[in-house]
């Protein structure tokens, strides 16, 4: 199920991913799909 919504990293409206570590609804560029966190907790 693919959830739209506001990145919360970039702000961008987009299809969102959610990061297993933060809970964060990130966009495809904010997200690292391989690990299934985004850029914030991968940093
Ligand atoms: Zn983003
Ligand atoms: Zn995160």
């Amino acid at each position: 199920m693919e959830l739209m919504g506001l990145c919360q990293i970039c702000g961008k409206p987009s299809v969102l991913h959610t990061c297993m570590l933060c809970g964060s609804n990130v966009c495809a560029d904010c997200f690292d799909a391989e690990h299934g966190i985004c850029i914030r907790c991968k940093n």
